[in-house]
């Protein structure tokens, strides 16, 4: 699709997720343009990040409906009836989604370069000369060129982050999803991911960013939500929510993290 087109990269309608008799997302509504970068505070327990691993097919929503670039997620609709989608099909939606979690989970036998090739040899089965030079040229985007050979126990924890993001952009994703990605990292690291972050904001692409990060939400943020209890509580331009904020469980949560 190009660059003009405005179907939202990712829309949610109504979107309800329930783990047992537990309603964990009630009703979740949002839309994420593209090339924007969307931010998603709330207290611990709000749903956060269950609702980024429903847009990642690591969960199933109960109700609703749920779109990445136009597409029902998981799901082919035909007449009024939908349709869960074969392995196949979900493969597809997935390789498109990047996804940076809080713990870098990266293979601890295999050295960055490795980490970052994986997925393109075993998914899209490119030749390992041509992985192994995208890989360098990708550590080389997050400040870790001179790096390529080295294991993840011989990086610090903002490095083996910055591998993460290097080995979800390998697949050329144009939807990146980010779970609270420095909140695993001592203090002195975080700036080194953030910055990775911003700059590949600053490169167009459209990001999801679960984050307790204010600063960097109010300078590189475009918009930003408030989830609390499964709902979205208020929505706007982060400096307007996180200045201005409107609802009393915005301003409690606010007055805990700024
Ligand atoms: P957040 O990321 O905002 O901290 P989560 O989405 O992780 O919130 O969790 C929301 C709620 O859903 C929590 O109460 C959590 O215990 C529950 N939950 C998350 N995943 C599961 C699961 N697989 N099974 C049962 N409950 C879950
Ligand atoms: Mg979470």
């Amino acid at each position: 699709m190009s660059d003009t087109d405005d179907t939202p990269m990712v829309k949610a309608e109504r979107v309800h997720k329930s783990f047992g008799a537990v309603e964990v997302l009630k009703g979740i509504d949002l839309q994420v343009r593209r090339g924007e970068v969307f931010c998603v505070v709330g207290p611990s327990g709000s749903g956060k990040s269950t609702f980024l691993r429903c847009i990642n097919h690591l969960e199933k929503i109960n109700a609703g409906r749920l779109y990445v670039d136009g597409e029902l997620v998981g799901y082919r609709q035909r007449g009024n009836k939908l349709y869960e989608m074969r392995e196949r099909e979900v493969a597809a939606q997935r390789r498109d989604i990047g996804m940076v979690f809080q713990r870098f989970n990266l293979f601890p036998h295999m050295t960055a370069a490795e980490n970052v090739m994986e997925a393109p040899v075993q998914v899209k089965g490119l030749p390992k000369a041509e992985a192994r030079e995208r890989a360098e040229e990708l550590l080389e985007r997050v400040g870790l060129g001179d790096r390529a050979d080295h294991y993840p126990a011989q990086l610090s924890g903002g490095q083996q982050q910055r591998v993460a993001i290097a080995r979800a952009l390998a697949m050329d994703p144009k939807l990146m999803l980010f779970d609270e990605p420095t909140s695993a990292l001592d203090p002195e690291l975080v700036g080194e991911v953030l910055d990775v972050m911003r700059a590949l904001a600053e490169d167009g692409m459209t990001m999801i960013v679960v984050t307790h990060e204010m600063g960097f939400a109010r300078e590189v943020g475009d918009s930003l939500v408030f989830m609390d209890e499964g709902v979205v509580v208020e929505s706007g331009h982060p400096r307007e929510v996180l200045t201005n904020p409107r609802h009393e469980r915005t301003k409690a949560f606010l007055s805990k993290v700024l």
